[in-house]
């Protein structure tokens, strides 16, 4: 029987049942990254806590579609490519692939697809045009605006009130446009950025148009299951991907809103523009990716989290003693000639899924991880230790560290490796302690004491 999954929905302002719109079928996108320059640590809070979503989903039997997107056309990306002396596909695709070189030391699953912003112009000009056709859009100056007050749920998402939106400083008052409110979804432009001639004029798309053209396109329909990102698209990126759904599909594009909350650096908002970075690629040269994974589970996905060393470090060592816990464990079995495959312990696997259920509260499926760790190394600090409930036990941690993204990979004994462990075995049972110090050290480098 399937676990009942409440998640947390920014747009109705609660936890809510999730049951996919469509059968067993769930599709997912969040907003990824716009590549101009190397990501911070920050940036892969959404995408660990997406992978987890689906890992977790995958688990529980659905059929997930996981998409995130690269944003590459930007007026950051332009500033920056004239600045580096490179055409912004040339940068995009640079720091493209640095991004994907964290993607798999982080050990996120391939996704569904990833789809990259320039190569949905045609959609976006389409959209864009019928929006202007039913009224929706319109042409200002000097760029095609969206006119925010077309949609009366304006501000549900971010819970605000266009009044309130209106009269606040946040948004610059622009005399090219009819409201202040009103976004730009195509800058008319013959700038040296990036620009493409159409039916609506030569230049580019806006920030908002572009996700919610991928959106539905990648996965040919007018609403999703799940749309998410970090708690900043929540206003205006998310809010104007609704608006422009809701005038052209008639839906709010997805059934749940998630959004993920900060990483912090001394108690502010990690962010490029603030200076105060610390860059995914090095941190990841310094930590393990089970280790970021770790240090992100520790606390709940939408609660801010502060960085520091320290707490990534303490996290490489519960990774260590994961690790341990695994080798020695299964080469215990190994040296027994026992199959390492057994059974899954039900009431274990079941309150780790529960714990993920409850809008994957993370740090209470480690609870589980923690409770079945100690009792392997109970099990192997006896001397007549039951092996066959120690199988057990493995065969449920690699399914709940699978679940968590962990990579924590075991290779069987080598014939030297067993005789070795063998002999240290035996010299400590006849206490033999000049062999088994001598042994010791040889054992541990290897990791398998
Ligand atoms: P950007 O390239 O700035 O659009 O960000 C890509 C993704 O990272 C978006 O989902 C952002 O919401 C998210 N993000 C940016 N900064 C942080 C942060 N400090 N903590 C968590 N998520 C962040
Ligand atoms: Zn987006």
């Amino acid at each position: 029987m399937r676990t009942e999954i409440r998640l947390y929905d920014t747009y109705e302002g609660k936890l809510r049942e999730f049951v996919p719109l469509s059968g067993n079928e769930v599709d997912i996108y969040y907003c990824g990254p716009t590549v101009y320059n190397y990501v911070h640590l920050g940036n892969f809070r959404p995408t660990i806590t997406f992978d987890l979503l689906t890992r977790f989903l995958k688990e529980e039997g659905y059929d997930v579609k996981c998409v995130s997107n690269y944003t590459d056309i930007d007026d950051k990306i332009i500033k920056e490519s004239l600045k580096e002396g490179k055409s912004e596909k040339e940068l995009s695709q640079f720091y493209i692939e640095a991004y994907e070189g964290c993607l798999t030391q982080l050990n996120v699953l391939p996704l569904y697809c990833h789809p990259r912003a320039s190569e949905y112009i045609d959609e976006m000009v389409d959209l864009i045009s019928t929006l202007m056709d039913t009224g929706y859009a319109y042409k200002g100056k000097d760029d095609i605006y969206f006119s925010v007050k077309k949609i009366p749920s304006y501000g549900q998402l971010s819970k605000q009130k266009v009044e309130d939106l209106e009269s606040g400083k946040r948004i610059e008052v622009d005399s090219l446009k009819k409201d202040p409110l009103d976004f730009v979804l195509w800058k008319l432009t013959d700038d040296d950025g990036i620009k493409f001639d159409t039916k609506i004029g030569k230049g580019r798309p806006g920030w908002h148009t572009e996700c919610v053209v991928m959106a539905n396109d990648v996965f040919k329909k007018k609403m999703i299951d799940i749309h998410g990102g970090g708690f900043d698209l929540k206003f205006p990126h998310h809010e104007n991907e609704i608006a422009q759904s809701e005038a052209f599909n008639n839906t709010r594009l997805a059934n749940f809103w998630m959004h993920v909350g900060f990483l912090l650096t001394n108690g502010v908002k990690m962010s490029k523009s603030l200076g105060n970075s610390i860059l995914a690629k090095d941190v990841l040269q310094r930590h393990s990716g089970n280790a970021v994974r770790l240090f992100f589970y520790q606390s709940h996905y939408r609660a801010p989290v502060n960085y520091t060393e320290e707490s990534l470090t303490a996290c490489d060592k519960t990774i260590s003693r994961y690790q341990l816990c695994m080798t020695k464990g299964k080469h215990r079995l190994e040296l027994a000639n026992i199959d390492t495959k057994g059974n899954l312990l039900e009431e274990d696997y079941l309150s780790f899924l529960k714990a993920l259920s409850n809008d994957l509260n993370t740090a209470n499926a480690l609870t589980v991880v923690d409770r079945l760790v100690k009792e392997t190394n109970t099990l192997l600090a006896k001397k007549d230790g039951d092996l066959l409930r120690l199988r057990d036990v493995l065969t449920t941690l690699d399914r709940l560290f699978d679940v968590l993204g962990f990579f924590l990979p075991v290779e069987s004994l080598t014939e030297e490796d067993r005789k070795k462990l063998e002999a240290y075995n035996k010299a400590r049972a006849e206490k033999d302690y000049p062999t088994s110090d001598r042994l010791r050290p040889l054992l541990q480098e290897k990791g398998l004491l």
